[in-house]
């Protein structure tokens, strides 16, 4: 098996570099592999196999065996411990895991420890759910005996983006094996590692071969390999709009597969004159520079109530130009760099057609340092309605301000939008707080908070954001199918 050694002040390992196919680890059958960069400083960390359609089939067929062989016949019981077994490994190798999401994709290394720890305890919690699904009896005539009952889709391609590496393999892993599927993902080709290493775990966990399959490899191969491919029951998504279009034509061409998509936003964050303005602060702060703003939901729409506009703007200034922007390593930092090149010019591009616009920069707009993707926390104000800032997501630490005047105002700019991901209402008034969140098109609303996703929760997106959820209960409907059993009692002959 290939492997790199891999060190940062934080942890050294080994690093997997294969494709991981029915428990074992593999090269691509046409031997390619593709460079992972350090976004940190642009450097090559280490090289991948790459995935090809060849791969994909080898992996589909791993998968569809153990779907009809092994994983068919274990227990509900079973399926649940393994899960939890894994949460526990995935605990014990926090700081390797860590410090390798770090390393791959920027992130803060507090930040990575909160999502490997996330991770773990969504894949403890769908273990809990594994054998707690449950089908129901129905009455219709005296002479009929009819059955429910949910039963697992089959074999699920999973394809993942890279700005939640660890947390998106067990957002997607967790509902789709509890429910009795097989899994093949695709990691995304910016961010292949943390998934190589938590695939190390799953045999250590005791999964049968075939049961979850990692492959790395690029969107456009592997991952429209497994969309349009005629023996992958189901494909969950997460990621951009545009190609959460092309899969799910890619489905309707194929087999018709089922499909979920979890995709982009431009979540509005609703600032009212009563709410309390430390707090409503720090939230609107956390929802659009969390994780560099490469967030599906984050807040990137502002909008303040005009009474306190002026006081809230200086002070939100005052905020951001606290954020720690820096080495992903340092325990301080808050933001790294963004996660490639690409993401950095899209960004740039962005932050210029916003000058251009004629949007005022109150903070920020420009690189930070010289080597590496990191870009300043940006704040744009004077920013109309019908500029690409306020209307496109960004993806990046970039967010408009603008004003509104009551509550009607506030909900008609919070819905004007394509998409419907979250939003979320700073208010001390109860009734505000909930006439507000129940008008708002969103899958998610918070109120007095931003961020906030809890396994427990469901998560997903209303309008363009989406279809289907994640976590919670929810997450498991996605990887069911429902089958009606209808027997007839007695022994009277039909006609
Ligand atoms: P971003 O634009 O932020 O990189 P994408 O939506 O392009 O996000 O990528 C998210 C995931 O989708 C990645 O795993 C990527 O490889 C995959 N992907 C990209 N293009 C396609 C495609 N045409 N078909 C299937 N998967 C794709």
């Amino acid at each position: 098996m290939s492997t790199a050694q891999l060190k940062t002040a934080h942890a050294s390992w080994e690093q997997p570099t294969g494709l991981f196919i029915n428990n074992e680890w593999v090269n691509g059958v046409d031997g390619k592999t593709f460079e992972v960069v350090n976004p940190a400083d642009e450097t090559v960390i280490t090289s991948v196999a790459e995935a090809t359609e060849k791969d994909v089939d080898i992996a589909v067929a791993a998968a569809r065996k153990a779907f009809e062989g092994a994983w068919r016949k274990e227990t509900p019981e079973n399926r649940g411990k393994l899960l939890r077994k894994l949460a526990d490994l995935m605990e014990a190798n926090i700081d390797k895991l860590a410090a390798c999401e770090s390393l791959d994709n920027g992130k803060a290394i507090t930040m990575a420890k909160g999502d490997v720890g996330m991770a773990a305890a969504t894949l403890r919690y769908y273990g809990g759910w594994a054998d707690k699904i449950e089908g129901k009896v129905v009455d219709t005539t005296p002479d009929t005996f009819n059955y429910i009952k949910k039963e697992p889709i089959g074999v699920c391609g999973q394809i993942i983006p890279w700005n939640f590496p660890i947390l998106m393999w067990a957002w997607k892993i967790g509902p789709a094996v509890a429910a009795g599927n097989t899994v093949v993902l695709k990691t995304a080709e910016q961010t292949p590692l943390s998934a190589l290493i938590a695939a190390n775990l799953i045999k250590e966990a005791g999964f049968p071969p075939g049961v979850i399959n990692i492959i790395s490899g690029f969107g456009k191969v592997a991952g429209a390999a497994i969309s349009a491919h005629m023996d992958v029951d189901k494909v969950a998504f997460t990621g951009s709009t545009v190609v959460g279009r092309t899969i799910m034509k890619a489905a309707a061409g194929s087999n018709l597969k089922k499909v979920t998509l979890e995709l982009g936003g431009k979540s509005p964050n609703l600032v009212f004159e009563d709410a309390d303005i430390d707090n409503a602060i720090s939230w609107v702060n956390f929802g659009i520079f969390f994780n560099h703003g490469q967030c599906c939901c984050a807040g990137s729409r502002i909008y303040v109530q005009e009474s306190i506009y002026d006081k809230f703007v200086q002070r939100f200034k005052e905020r951001a130009a606290k954020n720690v922007v820096g080495d992903p390593f340092d325990a301080n930092t808050f933001q790294g760099p963004q996660v490639s090149q690409v993401q950095f010019d899209r960004i740039m591009s962005y932050i210029d057609a916003g000058k251009t616009a004629g949007a005022t920069v109150e903070i920020g707009g420009k690189r930070k340092g010289e080597k590496g993707y990191f870009i300043e926390p940006t704040i744009f104000s004077n920013v109309s309605e019908d500029m690409k800032i306020m209307q496109e997501e960004i993806f990046g630490p970039v967010c408009s301000i603008a004003k509104f005047k009551n509550k009607e105002d506030a909900i008609r700019l919070g819905n004007a939008t394509t998409y419907g991901l979250a939003a979320a209402v700073h208010t001390s008034n109860l009734n505000t707080a909930i006439e507000v969140s129940n008008a708002l098109r969103a899958g998610t609303v918070w109120v007095n908070t931003y961020n906030t996703l809890h396994h427990q929760l469901p998560f997903g997106g209303f309008k363009e954001s989406g279809i289907g959820r994640e976590l919670g209960e929810a997450a498991l409907d996605n990887y069911l199918q429902t089958k009606t059993v209808s027997i007839r009692l007695g022994d009277a002959l039909f006609g």
